[in-house]
């Protein structure tokens, strides 16, 4: 735990002077490259409540010191439009942090299509894909998205989340961004993979987000062999949980699926709406209490290549 933790410092400190002697380290010490948190969150509206962004600021910057203590270089925050992405308020963060934060677009049609916009209802796939592209191509406040973040509830999957996940197939087909989907169960990941197959996108360029829901680890297994990404990504303080995600890791190396997995926290949140943004769950458990865990091996092939292979560079 202490290499881990004292490389990870050590290289963070390093890295945000100069990039290459961060590289002339981790080749001296045999260790990591910085880790790349894949799934996690600044901020979730689902109140649809106003905030302050220097608020959310205050609170949430301190916590993306911690992992860059860490040696975290880089955040992916997946909130969807209309749940609070706001991409100004992350650049804001990047600056202060010295860390990259990256944003999405696409929609999220989870908790029964209650955040979908009207249009989300009435327009075709290809027209949604249009719209993803677009933010893609000009991007959103001046920020460019880097992935495209869709949710769907449980299978057998609706029609209009069928939909969400072809509209994201095209834009991903245009655009080479990769597809996150917030998934409620391994049926559910099946069929997306169908669309993907069947609309000529690429598995590698689709990810099954919060697989450490399904139990069964058939379909883990199903999903990772057909070239797509399965992401367990609710590892935090609770032992059941580290126990739990260790297992899943173990089934995935034992069947050799290692380079097809994603591990993260889907940590934060500020809150909007709540008192003092709510209840946060802090973005260091992975370092501290997961990756120790590790061998040195599996955490550089799941917290750097993987992500790097997954959603670039
Ligand atoms: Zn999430």
């Amino acid at each position: 735990m202490l290499i881990w933790r004292e490389l990870g410092t050590m290289r963070s400190m390093i890295h945000t002077r100069r990039g290459f002697l961060a590289q002339t380290a981790g080749a001296m010490f045999g260790a990591q490259s910085p880790s790349i948190l894949v799934h996690e969150h600044v901020l979730v509206n689902f109140a649809r409540a106003k905030y302050d962004p220097d608020a959310v600021f205050a609170i949430v910057k301190p916590k993306l010191d911690a992992v860059v203590q860490l040696g975290c270089s880089r955040f992916q925050d997946c909130t969807p439009n209309f749940i609070g992405r706001d991409p100004k308020l992350l650049m804001r963060l990047t600056d202060a942090c010295g860390i990259e934060i990256w944003t999405n677009t696409g929609l999220y049609a989870a908790r029964n299509h209650e955040y979908l916009p009207p249009y989300a209802k009435e327009e075709t796939a290809e027209q949604l894909s249009r719209r993803w592209v677009e933010e893609a191509r000009k991007g959103i406040d001046g920020v460019k998205p880097r992935f495209i973040k869709i949710g769907v509830n449980r299978g057998p999957l609706a029609d209009l989340d069928k939909k969400i996940v072809r509209a994201a197939v095209l834009c991903s087909r245009e655009t080479g961004l990769t597809i996150v989907s917030h998934t409620g169960n391994g049926i559910a990941a099946t069929e997306q993979l169908d669309i993907v197959l069947h609309e000529k996108g690429s598995p590698a360029k689709f990810v099954w987000v919060h697989a450490d829901a399904e139990k069964d680890h058939a379909f883990h297994r199903k999903v990772a062999e057909a070239g797509a990404w399965v992401e367990f990504d609710h590892i935090g303080p609770a032992q059941q949980a580290i126990d739990w995600h260790l297992e899943c890791l173990r089934v995935m190396e034992k069947n050799n699926l290692l380079g097809r997995t994603l591990i993260s926290q889907d940590a934060g949140y500020y809150k909007p709406g709540e008192p003092n943004g709510g209840s946060f769950k802090d973005y260091t458990h992975l370092y501290t209490k997961f990756a120790p865990q590790l061998t040195p091996a599996n955490q550089k092939t799941l917290l750097w290549e993987n992500p790097r292979t997954a959603f670039g560079n």
